[in-house]
């Protein structure tokens, strides 16, 4: 099967977009991803899937903690930063919450404390339990067919 044809398809599932952040020795990584979810309500756990090459499949198996930033629909420039797709580092300030690092600005953070991972194929998916949660009032970034999208509300 072709890889493009497969990316489309997957794409074509919309989804939000996360920025995952952590800390190894001081210094503060974090990187974009789409592939989150809810797990279990009791207890309550999420999921990433990261690839086995992304330098944060490593941060998380040193820190074993880790925060899921849902960015909020004045974020793309956010989000482009930590999927790399900005030329120059911008300077992102970063604020603390539960002993992580965290954005400023999202719609909503998770904090978790690593309770399992599997590798499954060329990811590894790491299950976090919940440690604490926070929301804002904003609308969320979209991303589908490889695109970055806003909300609309449809009405019959
Ligand atoms: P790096 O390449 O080190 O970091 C990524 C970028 O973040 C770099 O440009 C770096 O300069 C910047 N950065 C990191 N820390 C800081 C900091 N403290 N301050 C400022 N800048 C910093 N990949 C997956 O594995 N799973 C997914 O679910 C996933 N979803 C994605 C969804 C979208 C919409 C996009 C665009 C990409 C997605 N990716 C996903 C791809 C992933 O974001 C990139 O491959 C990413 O570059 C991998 O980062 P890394 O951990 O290797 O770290
Ligand atoms: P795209 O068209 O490559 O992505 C569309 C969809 O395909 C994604 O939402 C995801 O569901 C799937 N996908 C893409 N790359 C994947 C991978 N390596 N492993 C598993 N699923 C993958 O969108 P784009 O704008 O070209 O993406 C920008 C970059 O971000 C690309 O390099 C892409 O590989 C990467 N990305 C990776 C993942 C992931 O690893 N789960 C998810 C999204 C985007």
């Amino acid at each position: 099967m072709d890889d493009r044809l497969y990316r489309n398809v997957m794409g074509s599932f919309a989804t939000g977009v996360t920025v995952i952040t952590t800390k190894v020795a001081d210094v503060v990584h974090g990187m974009t991803a789409n592939a989150f979810m809810s797990v279990s309500l009791n207890p309550k756990l999420i999921a990433v899937s990261i690839g086995a090459n992304a330098k944060m499949h490593q941060h998380i198996k040193y820190s074993k903690k880790f925060a899921i930033n849902i960015l909020s629909s004045n974020q793309l420039k956010e989000s482009k930063q930590f999927s790399g797709q900005l030329q120059s580092e911008t300077e992102i300030t970063f604020v603390t919450y539960n002993g992580l690092p965290i954005l400023e600005d999202t719609l909503a953070v998770i904090t978790c404390e690593l309770h399992s991972e599997y590798v499954v194929g060329d990811h590894t998916i790491f299950i976090g339990q919940v440690t604490g949660v926070k929301i804002e009032q904003k609308d969320p970034l979209l991303f589908s067919q490889g695109k970055y999208r806003e909300l609309k509300e449809l009405q019959i």
